[in-house]
């Protein structure tokens, strides 16, 4: 008799021990993400001042005339093809949710900006997530979801960003691509972009595994190196806002169901 009383006794305390524990890892790591949260908001704060000093580095070291005007082209060339998929997005939150591209655009844009200075998919996470959610009107367990793993591997601004950049750089060698040499370029660059990181200039360190796959030289990099971060602010844009179309998409279908 005694023995089973201390015996549940024992079990008991156990039990306390283990809740106990729980808890105090669950509040660790819940101020261990506070603490992330707000070392980022003080590297938001001084970001701007960041991309000015970049930018500035990039017009005085700017290199010869002739190169500059095909870099020229190649940036426009590949923010033509990011307004495309802008719209793109647009076209399809209205088809399949109904939601007009006014609405959409004024619930993301603060992510959008916040997206272009930083460049990073996984600083704007945050921000993203409550656009989406608290004005977006997308489920918190569709946005908890659907964005983080959006932000590292849905990432079709940089896929775009891989394709012109490797094209730009063999034409530049002089290298003609047969049709089976594009299409391997446009497969490399989406598994290239679902492999690479959500954060700055991580487009142009997996574009060298397109490069390569497409034998095309690899030292063409420095050629788009001068102007890869106002790119990849750009890019990043368009990478959540594709995060935030297709919460929209996710949260539509379960609604239906
Ligand atoms: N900066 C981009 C992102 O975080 C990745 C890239 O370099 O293309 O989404």
């Amino acid at each position: 008799m005694m023995t089973q009383i201390f015996r549940s006794l024992v079990e008991k305390i156990q039990m306390i021990l283990l809740l106990l524990w729980v808890k105090i890892d669950l509040e660790f790591f819940d101020s261990f993400n506070d603490v992330i949260l707000k070392i980022i908001d003080l590297i938001m704060l001084f970001a701007p001042y960041g991309v000015f000093a970049l930018l500035a580095t990039l017009i005085v070291e700017a290199p010869k005339w002739d190169l500059l005007k095909s870099l020229l082209l190649y940036s426009l060339t590949l923010i033509l093809g990011l307004g495309v998929l802008i719209l793109l997005y647009l076209i399809i939150v209205k088809t399949f949710t109904g939601k007009s591209p006014n609405f959409f655009l004024k619930g993301i844009l603060p992510a959008q900006l916040v997206a272009f200075s930083t460049s990073s998919s996984a600083a704007t996470l945050p921000v993203t997530m409550d656009r989406v959610h608290n004005h977006l009107g997308v489920k918190e367990e569709v946005s908890s979801f659907v964005l983080p793993i959006g932000a590292t591997i849905n990432m079709d601004g940089t896929a775009l960003y891989q394709a012109i950049a490797a094209v730009f750089i063999a034409q530049t060698f002089g290298l003609d691509l047969s049709l089976g040499a594009q299409l391997g370029i446009i497969l490399t660059a989406t598994l290239a972009s679902i492999g690479a990181a959500a954060v700055p200039s991580a487009g142009i360190i997996v574009l060298v595994i397109v490069l390569s796959q497409a034998g095309i030289p690899e030292a063409g990099l420095a050629l788009i190196f001068a102007v890869d971060r106002p790119l990849d602010m750009c890019r990043t844009v368009v990478n959540i806002t594709g995060d935030a179309t297709v919460s929209m998409l996710v949260d539509k279908l379960i609604k239906k169901k």
